[in-house]
């Protein structure tokens, strides 16, 4: 017989590196991946995608890839059956939870794992472990923007779509590089700019590519944002560019609000922000004459000790300027992981059930009793611990137990070396994951998950779109969809859920919260998809607010704020300030795009951005090997001499390095939400005598 090929499949998948979560053909032959294939149809992105999108799929046939349990025995990990590894989970936690209490676990929900998964996450610790101690990592991105906008508007997302984004009259982006961390936005909010004369108003510390684009430039000083957003807001009051009739029909607090302005005068903003006032002038104007504005911000803003307070400056001057409810208006937090969106959708959060219901409102409580089967008292009504918390109490040996989902919880939090000492201190780790993660060499238990491309469901982008992805591929080795592993250990823990297909979880989620009732996969097939709020009909909801805001009035609230110094300043002896963020061709730790050489290839090299005015100071040239030292340790890394950073700021990329960023990072947070200060990190460096 004639030797054949395998037939080439099409599968459409859904992008796994960031929020805006371009779908896609995947065309495989075996596990063979052979490209990617964007289609017109595809909702977000259409023909368009980035290089991840595109290239970086190399670490799904990784020989590093986990593909059978783990049990740490005497110190080593040594490989067990599925049956072994999730009785021992089983067995372990429920004698953990009966003998210290069911707070003394926590649970870290993934933001790259599907909705399905992240709710089934949150309903093993709600109902089986009786906690409400279930984070995931937006504690470590972007819910101080969400509290700014429950803060003002209601609704924890994006207030429209990209479409809208792509209609503004005016876009404002602050704190965020976002030509390489949502890069298909940006070539929309460039094409935007270039066809139809978009204007572009640009904040941050960074002069990266939409800063050198934009019609006005603004870089202000580390955390003071909330000075000139405020300013701003003033600025409308002052000179009658605040939409009275918006505000008179549809915001209460209005008096308050503007009263709480006074001291943001243009004076102070120039002082404390370091903005001339004639640029801020220059912005009031653009931003008080443009018919409709669309605010994007993402960790320049968030990751501050403050950042929750300056998200809600931002808002707050969009409802002085009536641009929410309308086509090309809102508030749009840029979600960095693919579904760090529908994680805290699905209810990895320590205060809310899916869909935003409080586990503090008995009537909400008895809801979600009566549908998992389950008298209300069974459920705590106490607000658990969040990721900050759970290390924190772990470290001081109150919590005793800790379930991670495909979260590099000990890199990636600020502050490693703290991190790794709580994590020796726990008695069980469990780790889900499909590579041994820094964070899976401090595990009890590693149990060996899929990636997206090995399994079905559906994830939310930033714009609140749901989408399905569909299997391209069998799981490799013995490794287990993330669903099915939560579903086998619920059983052993004596909960058989019985589930067969992540469709079963989404119609039991769309039968009890209310913002998904009417989403099923039937109206989520191929390219479909719906964006949150749904109603039972179907109806979905790319637009918010255009009949009122999600809250108990319907009307929206401005929000009166006060400047404080940031909780880390530069001093005396830390004379720099420590900025980090992402690289276009690299993820987070870079467990999965340092899995090959098409995209590693690319930015192998860790670096710290040096301004030419600080390199001239210090004696510093190109590639020069600086000791940064901050209070919490020191890294080597050499000198990229550059003017995208001035003065005596310095900038690091999160992704590579060893022992990377977090090592100089501190446990100073925003008292709101917890959430790290990872921007606020001063330094010193000194300069090495190394090549
Ligand atoms: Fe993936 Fe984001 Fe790039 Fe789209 S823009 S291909 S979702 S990383």
């Amino acid at each position: 017989m004639k030797w054949r090929q395998p037939e080439i499949k099409r599968t459409k998948t859904v992008c796994t590196y960031c929020g805006v979560s371009c779908s896609f053909e995947m065309f495989t032959r075996d596990r063979q991946i052979l490209k990617v294939q964007p289609v017109v149809e595809a909702p977000v992105n259409g023909i368009s995608t980035c290089i991840k999108g595109k290239f970086a799929w190399d670490f799904v046939n990784s020989e590093k890839r986990l593909t059978t349990p783990l049990i740490r025995e005497n110190g080593r990990f040594r490989e067990a059956s599925w049956d072994e590894a999730l009785d021992l989970v089983a067995r372990r936690l429920l004698d953990i939870r009966d003998m210290h209490g069911p707070d003394s676990i926590g649970f870290i929900g993934s933001s790259k794992a599907s909705n399905e998964e992240a709710y089934l996450t949150q309903k093993i610790a709600r109902l089986i472990v009786g906690t409400n101690s279930v984070d995931n990592s937006s504690r470590y991105c972007q819910n101080p923007a969400t509290k700014g906008l429950f803060r003002t508007v209601g609704h924890g997302g994006d207030a429209g779509s990209i479409e809208d984004i792509e209609k503004a009259d005016l876009v404002i982006i602050v704190g965020s590089n976002l030509s390489e961390n949502h890069p298909v936005i940006a070539s929309k909010v460039k094409a935007a700019k270039k066809h139809r004369g978009q204007k572009l108003i640009v904040a941050d510390l960074r002069k990266h590519e939409m800063a050198e684009r934009a019609d006005i430039f603004m870089r202000p000083k580390a955390s003071t944002d909330l000075v000139w957003a405020s300013t701003l807001a003033r600025y409308m009051f002052d000179h009658g560019y605040a939409d009275t009739e918006f505000l008179n029909s549809k915001v209460n607090q209005v008096e308050e609000y503007r009263k709480s302005l006074e001291p943001f005068t243009l004076e102070f903003a120039e002082e404390i922000t370091g903005i001339p006032r004639e640029q801020l002038i220059e912005a009031g104007e653009m931003i008080g004459k443009a018919k409709s504005v669309c605010l994007l911000w993402a960790m320049g803003i968030t990751q501050h000790s403050h950042g929750a307070n300056t998200s809600t400056a931002l808002s707050n001057l969009l409802v002085v300027t009536g641009n929410y409810g309308r086509p090309g208006t809102g508030g749009y937090p840029m979600r960095g992981h693919n579904n760090v969106q529908g994680a805290s959708d699905f209810g990895c959060l320590k205060n809310m059930y899916p869909g935003y219901e409080k586990v503090t409102d008995d009537k909400v409580r008895a809801k979600w009793a009566k549908a998992w089967g389950v008298a209300p008292d069974e459920l705590s009504d106490q607000v658990g611990e969040d990721n900050f918390l759970m290390v924190q109490h772990a470290k001081e040996g109150k919590v005793k137990a800790m379930y991670v989902i495909g979260e590099e919880t000990a890199f990636s939090d600020a502050d490693s070396t703290n991190v790794h000492e709580a994590f020796t201190k726990l008695d069980f780790l469990v780790v889900q994951d499909i590579f041994l993660s820094r964070t899976a060499e401090f595990a009890d238990v590693v149990l060996p998950g899929c990636p997206s491309v090995e399994k079905e469901g559906t994830f939310v982008n930033t714009e609140r779109r749901i989408q399905r992805f569909y299997e391209v591929m069998p799981p490799l080795g013995d490794s287990r969809p993330d669903w099915r592993i939560l579903t086998d250990l619920a059983a052993r823990m004596g909960h058989d859920w019985g589930y067969n297909h992540p469709s079963e979880i989404m119609d039991e989620v769309a039968g009890i919260a209310e913002i998904f009732a009417g989403v099923t996969y039937e109206r989520l097939e191929g390219w479909k998809s719906l964006s949150w709020p749904v109603k039972a009909d179907g109806t979905d909801t790319p637009l918010l607010y255009t009949d009122g805001f999600h809250t108990d009035d319907g009307k929206a609230v401005l929000f009166p704020l006060e400047w404080e110094k940031p909780a880390e300043e530069a001093d005396g002896e830390y004379d720099l300030i420590l900025d980090n963020g992402r690289m276009l061709e690299q993820f987070q730790s870079t467990n999965q795009t340092g899995r090959g050489p098409r995209i590693w290839s690319l930015s192998p090299n860790w670096f710290v951005e040096v301004s030419p005015e600080l390199a001239q100071e210090l004696g510093i040239s190109e590639g020069t090997w600086l000791e940064v030292t901050s209070r919490r340790g020191t890294v080597e890394v050499p000198a990229v001499i550059t003017d995208r950073v001035s003065g005596r700021d310095l900038f690091m990329p999160i992704h590579q390095g060893k022992p990377g960023i977090n090592k100089l990072t501190g446990e100073h947070h925003d008292p709101d939400v917890n959430t790290p200060a990872y921007k606020e990190t001063a330094v010193k460096v000194r300069v090495m005598d190394r090549t």
